[in-house]
């Protein structure tokens, strides 16, 4: 599929069909609600415009990121759709969430003041969003403080009420006792305040596990790529990955019993051995932490990996794959064939869960998008804009 691939030998394939299956399963869930999108952190490491644009045209309605920036991105790529900042925006930022037409979370009177008065300098209404914090206790307002800045919210002339939320602590989890009391603590804000046209509070957890909270809008993020929040959440959809991580053999050599590999020769060979160099290194997103202990797979089989993981390169073993040649295809994370590397065994083998290892393939890392199995536009280091493939 990625044979005409003619960039560094390093790659993330994101299946956009894939994708799009996934936004409708979601949807199909909470037939009711709008579905935003969460495609925070690039896209969860998918590549944020083309991965935006592609949720858009599969039924989301709107967007979620972390920052501004992440917002004027999707902009600057000609994403109209309406954009939520979830998360703090300092004042000085009013400016910028304005111009842009970004919607900003409430947290506090001074980012009020200055998005009033930027949108009163724009004569362009601006919507805004507040966050309860009803048990995570990072980021949001209190719900007696949420009421208040509600209230005090309606008497600004350039600030529309629109959304209140509250964001699950463990919905992922088997026991949902403490999401219902999140939950039934965020209705009690929504009671007080009269109507906000959108409440929302369901991950990727809450919309498999709890659709009865999906309310007028769902925030799915990890379930839109494919995977599930973790192994407690139902599997009773099909959601089908959407990143594959692969890259080609760059150098094939022998090594005699006892010579070592890599930085430390933390590992030495006990027999004649054959070694295989794989361009992906820490710098792209495979954790050092991951040093003679994961296996990559070549042809279908698995490679273990000698030694440790350096910034830009790792080593496998393929003694017992001899027709291993310089070219072949490694997959890191996804399939070959048969043979499946569940980005979940990754992240277990790493005492991490599967979003800090998406989030964590790096700029570098180009990404090529695919419809119906072929490259239809990639990004590179030095074109970060999807381009066109023939
Ligand atoms: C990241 C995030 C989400 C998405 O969470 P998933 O577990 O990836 O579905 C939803 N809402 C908020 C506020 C978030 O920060």
């Amino acid at each position: 599929m990625s044979a005409a691939w003619q960039g560094r030998p390093l790659w993330a394939e994101v299946d956009l069909d894939a994708l799009a299956h996934n936004v409708g399963v979601l949807r199909r869930r909470v037939p009711g609600s709008e579905l935003m999108a969460v495609v925070k952190a690039n896209a969860y490491g998918h590549g944020a415009v083309a991965v935006a644009a592609a949720a858009l045209a599969a039924g989301a309605t709107r967007l979620g990121v972390a920052c501004v920036d992440e917002a004027i991105q999707l902009r600057a790529a000609g994403i109209e759709a309406p954009i939520l900042v979830l998360g703090h925006s300092p004042p000085h930022e009013a400016a910028a969430l304005v111009a842009h037409n970004v919607t900003a979370t409430i947290d506090s009177p001074a980012l009020a003041d200055a998005l009033s008065a930027e949108a009163q300098r724009r004569g362009r209404r601006s919507p805004v969003h507040i966050e309860v914090d009803t048990g995570m206790s990072r980021f949001g307002l209190a719900p007696v403080d949420a009421v208040a800045m509600g209230r005090a919210l309606r008497s600004r002339e350039w600030l529309d009420l629109e959304g209140l939320y509250t964001h699950f602590a463990t919905a992922d989890e088997a026991d949902k006792a403490f999401t219902r009391r999140q939950y039934e603590a965020l209705l009690w804000v929504a009671e007080q305040l009269g109507s906000v046209p959108v409440r929302h509070a369901a991950n990727s957890a809450a919309v498999l596990d709890l659709p009865e909270m999906a309310l007028e809008m769902v925030r799915p993020g990890i379930a839109l790529y494919g995977i599930y929040p973790s192994n407690a959440v139902a599997r009773s959809e099909e959601l089908r990955p959407v990143l594959s991580l692969r890259a080609r053999v760059a150098r094939v050599h022998w090594l005699q019993p006892g010579q070592a590999v890599s930085y430390g020769r933390t590992w030495v060979a006990e027999r004649t051995t054959r070694v295989a160099l794989v361009p992906c290194g820490y710098a792209d997103g495979l954790r050092r932490g991951l040093s003679n202990r994961a296996a990559l797979l070549v042809r279908g089989r698995p490679v273990p990996i000698r030694g440790r993981v350096c910034m830009d390169s790792c080593m496998v073993d393929v003694t017992d794959l001899l027709e291993v040649a310089v070219g072949d295809e490694v997959t890191i994370i996804g399939s070959d064939g048969d043979a499946v590397l569940p980005i979940a065994e990754l992240a277990e083998l790493e005492g991490t869960i599967p979003y800090e290892i998406l989030c964590g393939i790096s700029a570098r890392v180009p990404r090529l998008f695919l419809r119906d199995g072929q490259v239809v536009s990639a990004t590179t280091l030095v074109s970060a804009a999807p381009t066109e493939i023939q």
